[in-house]
């Protein structure tokens, strides 16, 4: 046995990376162990969308991925080759285009700056878990047998998870009856390499999209029984796409399945699962890097905090309930718009003609791109525990009751407390907010300044008054008008916080 170690992360693909440059960074020396001999290959996630790129910032490689990849200046829906539902995209709700392998290699970069590394190839075979550390089997290079004693273990090993099959969880769900084609390769002809395009043609959806380097991506569901050849994708091209598309030649030809399925539990005692460990579905949208990198940024400051003894273990708790939540809008959405790609001729020119009524009435900018952002994720209220019986939450408001614009427990901030915050800073943070700092904010001065290095006070003039405490993770804790909310959240806050 190879000593113990506070947390051994299965799966060096970006969340387990992410995961593990994190707790690096908060000073936690994890230990990474990866089955393949050498790091990731293959593009599979090109979209990144915010969520990722805040981790990615948070562990300092977003301008380096920037340098890499390009933005998108709009997703386009093409539903016939003359009518086009255009939307624009910025920073704030648009992805980078970043091959996966390389978003891997910065992140295995940054582990190894930060002191960490992978161990491969070593795969994990089983798991026991005992009252106060877990117990990792491993095969090793050679196919030496190797064992991993730690407090905490990360099931980061993607769709087939070891870990999630070693803790016995079930992984339920549905699978898709059709097959998609994905194909990268060099195209001749003119399309605007600067936008994405999706186009949604009674003959099937085709998903073209330039990456970085000259290649494309195309991808589109195939016919029972269609070859996967170079055919296919040009007769794809031709009746889906713009037209006047030639093939010159492919650097990949693969087809991949649309499986839609949440683990039954993303915690089992001193064991997580995040990634495609924790839930799968179909690459449409290109959600599924996005999700697995919340799981990440969830975890990671709790974790971190319960080891370096700064907050209670019972803080661990809200995993579970929050990102399964998350887990549940998003692949119930992404199965929506899966089944959408093989809606029969007639149902897709009425699906086509809602499309350019919701863009005409803004109503696609409003929902579907922050969506697609991650910006509508929604988390219970069950950071602080369960609500005593009797006591109102602070920031739950009475029905009936003008709840004005400040978000509630479980909601991300909202931009006007976000803009212009560039301070890293791992702790919660105490915004009070509106024209005048008046009572609320000394009250709140006189609560931050008794545990200076958790919570850090900001007095915003923009928003409406009031207070919101924010999570590490941009969440709000609690929010509320008054100074007798904001005691009772500061006294919640305490019950999370390490005696
Ligand atoms: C065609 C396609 C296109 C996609 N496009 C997008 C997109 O545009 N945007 C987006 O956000 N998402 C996209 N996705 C999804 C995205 O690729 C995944 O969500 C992402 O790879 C999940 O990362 P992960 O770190 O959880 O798992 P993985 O990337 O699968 O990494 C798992 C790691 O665990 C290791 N491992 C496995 N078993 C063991 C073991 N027993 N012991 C030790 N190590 C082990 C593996 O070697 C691997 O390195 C796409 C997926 C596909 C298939």
């Amino acid at each position: 046995m190879d000593g113990k170690t506070p947390v051994a992360i299965v799966g060096a693909g970006p969340c387990g990376l992410a995961l593990a440059c994190g707790l690096w960074r908060r000073g936690i020396r994890v230990r990474v162990l990866d089955a393949a001999p050498e790091p990731g290959t293959g593009s599979r996630a090109i979209l990144l969308w915010p969520p990722v790129l805040d981790v990615l910032d948070e562990l300092g490689v977003l301008r380096e991925a920037e340098r890499h990849g390009y933005r998108p200046r709009a997703l386009n829906y093409h539903t016939s080759r003359r009518r086009t539902v255009r939307l624009p995209l910025d920073p704030a709700n648009g992805p980078l285009v970043l091959q996966q392998d390389r978003t891997s290699r910065l992140l295995e970069a940054a582990l190894a700056d930060l002191g960490g590394k992978v161990e491969r190839p070593v795969r994990v075979t089983q798991i026991a878990r005992a009252a106060r550390s877990v117990l990792v089997k491993a095969t090793g290079p050679d196919g030496a047998a190797l064992s991993v004693e730690a407090d905490w273990l990360v099931g980061a090993d993607g769709a087939h998870s070891t870990v999630r099959k070693q803790l016995g969880i079930e992984f339920p769900g549905t699978d898709f009856s059709r097959s998609f084609l994905l194909a990268e390769g060099r195209l001749e002809g003119a399309f605007d390499r600067e936008d994405a395009h999706y186009h949604v043609t009674p003959a099937g959806v085709l998903v073209l999209i330039a990456l970085p380097g000259g290649e494309v991506r195309i991808s589109g569901a195939l016919a029972d029984g269609e070859a996967v050849d170079i055919e296919t994708v040009q007769r794809m091209l031709d009746r889906r796409g713009p037209g006047g598309l030639r093939v010159l030649e492919l650097s990949l030809l693969t087809t991949f399945t649309a499986p839609h399925r949440i683990a039954a539990s993303m915690r089992v005692g001193r064991c997580f699962l995040v990634g495609d460990a924790a839930h799968v579905h179909s690459p449409a949208g290109g959600q599924g890097l996005s999700l697995g990198m919340q799981d990440v940024r969830n975890l990671g400051w709790k974790l971190a905090g319960v080891i370096n003894g700064r907050l209670a273990p019972s803080i661990l708790d809200s995993y579970e309930p929050e990102r399964r939540a998350a887990a549940d809008q998003v692949v119930a959405a992404i199965q929506r718009m899966t089944r959408q790609t093989l809606f029969s001729p007639m149902a897709l020119r009425v699906r086509n003609a809602l499309l350019h009524l919701l863009h005409k009435a803004g109503v696609l900018q409003r929902t579907l791109l922050p969506s697609l952002a991650g910006r509508r994720v929604r988390y219970p209220d069950v950071l602080f525990g369960e609500t005593p019986p009797g006591r109102r939450r602070p920031g739950r408001r009475k029905p009936g009751r003008r709840a004005g614009s400040l978000p509630p427990p479980g909601a991300r901030a909202p931009a006007w407390v976000l803009a212009g915050d560039g301070k890293p800073f791992d702790g919660f943070r105490l915004i009070t907010a509106g024209p005048e700092a008046g009572e609320l904010a000394r009250h709140a001065r006189t609560l931050a300044d008794r545990a200076p290095s958790l919570v850090e006070l900001r007095h915003v003039v923009d928003g409406p008054g009031g207070f919101l405490l924010l999570r590490p993770d941009g969440y709000v804790a609690a929010s509320g008008n008054t100074a007798a909310e904001l005691g009772d959240a500061w006294q919640r806050l305490g019950a999370c916080l390490s005696a």
